[in-house]
């Protein structure tokens, strides 16, 4: 009863999930903000390769060769998917937390990052010396809160404002081009975190003018293990190898000092690197550039809108913002319920109608924990629960959430319910 996946943006969906009273249903994940569901053309690129897979850069073999040719196509496919500029480098990652990891390694003595509160924490833990900002509460004042920072901080040490395009708890848009702007006005470089926008909406550096950018494959509709850093090289040619080893390494001589490293991705790729995840996130991006972007955009939108007003007609459900709940946003709608914790709120969705949600404070915990208490109701809420949308997403799918959150208001406190060793009890 599974559409199958005809075109390369279909998602590959997973069989009919079992519920508590026995029946199985169609799976309704909307969980697409922590990782999304791939596509028929990262299933496709990988069945292609695995048959063909061996070392990339190394051999003189024919299938080597073709290895090594189909890894680059990739890196270019991510650079023309970004709008990179032609200097820009792409170097792949594992995801956007290490190219996070990454940049930081890679800055110049003295720079002072700033970034506000509301960041994921894979955009506030890896930074060596953080101006932490508090989360601002419209576009318009994120603006003028970077304006003040960059205004203290002065020139005479490079600055870089962290910044993500998208929250990953409330989906909001930030203002990154203004942000560029003023940054730049004050010799500022911006790194952009894409985890949650590149899924989402067209990114172009080069428009943008960021400096650099990161974005995880699983979250992009392609396997987990791969993703991306790109941007400036001069930095990144300065800093020392994200991972020494072999590919990093042009030369090297008799004392174990003695190395010349390379230069371009190479220099933060030591060892054998993910051919797969980067072949299956290169086609991704592919497809991706080559869509209709208002479409996909207009189609997302109409499907968290309906979300939204499902949720705000159900009495005790309160919805986080932090901008406001007109501001522009990505599938994303996190919420609480009254009387009911997030972890219950999650395993009846799941246990009674197969939809599956994040609850917790989704690895933000700052701008959460505030949010929660914002949106007010019982003092003894302290988490929320998050549902997002993707390619895929049905009606259905949102309905069903309604519908269950609607169910679970109606039986009152949560009194009947208890969740045993993590798992869900009627
Ligand atoms: N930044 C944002 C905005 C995210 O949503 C996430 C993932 N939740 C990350 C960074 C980290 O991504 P990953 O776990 O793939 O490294």
């Amino acid at each position: 009863d599974l559409a199958p996946a005809t075109a390369p943006l279909d998602v590959v969906s997973p069989p009919p999930v079992p519920l508590v009273d026995g029946r199985r249903v169609p799976y309704a994940n909307l969980d697409y903000a922590a990782s999304a569901p791939a596509v028929r053309a990262a299933a496709e690129a990988v069945a292609e390769l695995l048959p063909r897979y061996t070392a990339v850069h190394r051999g003189a073999g024919w299938l080597s060769t073709e290895c090594t040719r189909a890894y680059e196509r990739a890196r270019g496919e991510v650079a023309a998917f970004l709008g990179c500029r032609p200097d820009d480098q792409v170097i792949f990652t594992k995801h956007t937390t290490e190219s996070v990891n990454l940049l930081a390694s890679a800055l110049p003595p003295r720079t002072r990052v700033v970034a506000f509160d509301s960041e994921h924490h894979a955009n506030l833990l890896p930074w060596p010396d953080l101006v932490r900002l508090p989360a601002p509460a419209s576009p318009r004042a994120a603006v003028a809160s970077i304006g003040a920072a960059l205004a203290v901080l002065g020139d005479d040490a490079p600055v870089l404002i962290a910044v993500t395009g998208a929250s990953n708890v409330t989906g909001e848009l930030f203002p990154v081009a203004d942000i560029t702007r003023l940054a730049h006005r004050f010799g500022a470089r911006v790194f952009l975190d894409a985890a949650q926008l590149a899924p989402h909406r067209p990114i172009d550096v080069a428009a943008l003018g960021v400096d650099y950018v990161a974005f995880s494959g699983h979250k992009l509709y392609a396997p987990f293990g791969c993703g991306v850093l790109a941007g400036r090289s001069d930095w990144l040619d300065a800093a020392p190898p994200h991972l020494a080893g072999g590919g990093a390494s042009a030369l090297v001589g008799d004392a174990t000092c003695d190395v010349t490293w390379r230069t371009g991705p190479a220099r933060h790729e030591g060892g054998s690197p993910n051919v797969i995840g980067a072949v299956a996130l290169g086609a991704v991006c592919a497809e991706l550039g080559a869509t209709d972007w208002q479409r996909l955009v207009d189609e997302e939108d109409a499907l968290r809108r309906r979300l939204a007003t499902g949720l705000a007609r159900i009495d005790g459900v309160r919805q986080l913002h932090l901008f406001g709940a007109d501001s522009p946003r990505v599938g994303t709608v996190a919420f609480i319920v009254d009387g009911w914790s997030a972890g219950l709120v999650a395993a009846v969705l799941s246990a009674e109608h197969g939809v599956g949600v994040r609850d917790g404070l989704f690895c933000a915990h700052p701008l959460t924990r505030r949010l929660v208490h914002e949106a007010g109701g019982d003092p003894s809420t302290t988490q929320a629960v998050r549902a997002s949308v993707g390619l895929g997403t049905t009606v259905d799918d949102v309905d069903r959430l309604i519908a269950g959150v609607a169910r679970l208001v109606g039986k009152g406190p949560a009194v009947p319910y208890a969740v045993i060793d993590g798992r869900y009890a009627p």
